[in-house]
């Protein structure tokens, strides 16, 4: 007798969410087909955050040879990341969560990282259709599937739809109208080469050090950034986040001024630090990134149920969940082991993917504004801290960095699975697995930022 058709999982989007669910649906035996807009590894972009819960992911993958590419090109130099106030005053030094010492923790130039999951995705055989755009999903049980531009068809059993924040098949497969606000903020970003010249600057030089990297982080009144030097001093990446009063656009590759970005560290008084390094920086390297806030979806599944919403797409999370790329590699890992256990009941496969993932995913996108008010409501000073030892921190809970989906999905797929056959009545916050922490350590007890 011969052995069933592997299923065809059509796969939108080759960020991090659609690049893991290709590989891990691959790894699993299914024939995933990824389509990408672009025509390969995408190199815009600069500092990428993965902690654990995302990176044990990628040292699953051959042994641990992917993650041991990824820590090739990490900041894992760092000891601390230091917090400083406008006034340049030194708050605190916390442990650098990505550092050496740490297991499964890597940050870094979202261009190279992404560039070594994409080539494990070539390597292991996942069938790239890349310099396709999307334009119309498919989910009848005639036709299921996308046409891209120019008119062909690529078509499969199930679809997975990870196209990103601005993502078509909100419209078309949820039928839901755009519904993106602005979150009031937009985010300068930056990724450069120091040279000789730009080092012999005393303010450059305090942040270089030949057998470390430096990470360090200024809070001000409507404002934070970070700045950030690796390998040895070379490269060097900086974000601030700021009020966006001009109305930009959603892209990565929107170009700033500098003068834009200094007209902003005057009107918050940040140090000169930070005028050395903006003002170092080639213009042509400057973008800003508008943060846009999108209310969490209903549901992530079409009415048939054949096709998922996921990664940003559903959660778009905002920087300071600092969790946005980790919650849509482990939405990859769960969609992959659901559509495996399901056995081709991939209404049953998707269903419970959601209940997996909703509550948890959920929480997470949400505290990503109450954490931007901790950082941007207070006059940080050492006394503040000291009273609030809890609040200026980078939200790294255990029950978000310890988590382990192959775990999760292990224990809870054949729960799930009864409680979808037997027709369990809820809506999805009932029906979902609790998210299993939240972010009430931060939040000050004499009632703010809640
Ligand atoms: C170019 C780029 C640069 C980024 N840089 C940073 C950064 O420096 N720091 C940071 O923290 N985060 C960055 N991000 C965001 C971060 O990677 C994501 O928030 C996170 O990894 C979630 O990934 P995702 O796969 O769900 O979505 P995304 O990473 O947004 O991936 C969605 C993918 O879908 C593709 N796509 C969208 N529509 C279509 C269509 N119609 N047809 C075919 N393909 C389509 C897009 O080209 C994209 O590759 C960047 C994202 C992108 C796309």
């Amino acid at each position: 007798m011969s052995s069933p058709k592997p299923l065809r999982v059509v796969i939108v989007g080759a960020g991090f969410c659609g690049l893991t669910a290709a590989i891990e649906c691959k790894l699993r035996g299914m024939h995933p087909i990824l389509v990408e807009a672009y025509p390969g590894p995408s190199s815009h972009g600069d500092l990428l955050d993965f902690v654990r819960n995302a990176g044990r992911v990628f040292d699953s993958w051959a042994d641990g040879k992917v993650g041991r590419r990824l820590a090739s090109v990490a900041v894992n130099k760092a000891k601390v990341l230091g917090f400083y106030n406008a006034d340049n005053e030194h708050l605190r030094d916390d442990p650098w969560p990505q550092a050496t010492d740490f297991q499964y923790v890597y940050a870094g130039h979202r261009g190279e990282l992404h560039e070594i999951v994409y080539d494990y995705a070539k390597e292991i055989g996942v069938e790239l259709q890349f310099s396709k755009r999307v334009e119309q999903y498919l989910d009848t049980d005639g036709e299921r599937g996308v046409v891209v531009r120019g008119g062909e068809r690529i078509l499969g059993d199930v679809v997975l739809a990870c196209d990103g924040p601005r993502s078509l098949a909100r419209s078309q497969l949820l039928g839901l109208p755009e519904s993106s606000v602005s979150s009031g903020y937009s985010i300068f970003r930056a990724f450069f080469t120091i040279d000789d010249k730009m080092r012999e600057n005393p303010d450059v030089q305090e942040l270089l050090a030949s057998n470390e990297d430096i990470v360090r982080c200024w809070v001000g009144r409507d404002m934070h950034g970070f700045i950030y030097t690796w390998r040895n001093g070379r490269d060097c990446a900086w974000v601030l986040t700021h009020k966006d009063d001009t109305d930009i656009a959603e892209s990565w590759s929107e170009k700033a001024k500098r003068s834009d970005v200094i007209h902003y560290l005057n009107k918050q008084a940040l140090p000169r630090v930070w005028h050395t390094f903006v003002n170092i920086t080639p213009e042509d390297r400057i973008i800003d990134y508008k943060l846009v806030w999108r209310d969490p979806l209903a549901t992530w599944l079409s009415p048939s149920k054949k096709a998922v919403v996921m990664g940003d797409a559903a959660h778009s999370h905002l920087p300071t969940s600092a969790q946005g790329a980790c919650q849509a590699v482990e939405d990859g890992v769960a969609v992959a082991m659901c559509l495996q256990k399901a056995q081709g009941d991939i209404a049953l496969a998707t269903q419970v993917f959601e209940r997996i993932r909703f509550n948890r995913s959920h929480i997470i996108h949400q505290a990503s504004i109450s954490t931007r008010e901790i950082y941007h409501q207070h006059e940080w000073t050492p006394a503040l801290i000291k009273q609030h030892p809890n609040s200026l921190v980078l939200p790294f809970y255990p029950w978000i960095t310890e988590y382990n989906v192959f775990e999760d999905v292990e224990a809870n797929f054949n729960k799930l699975a009864a409680d979808v056959k037997n027709g369990k009545k809820g809506n999805i916050q009932e029906l979902a697995l609790p998210a299993g922490g939240d972010y009430e350590e931060m939040y000050f007890k004499n009632g703010v930022s809640k």
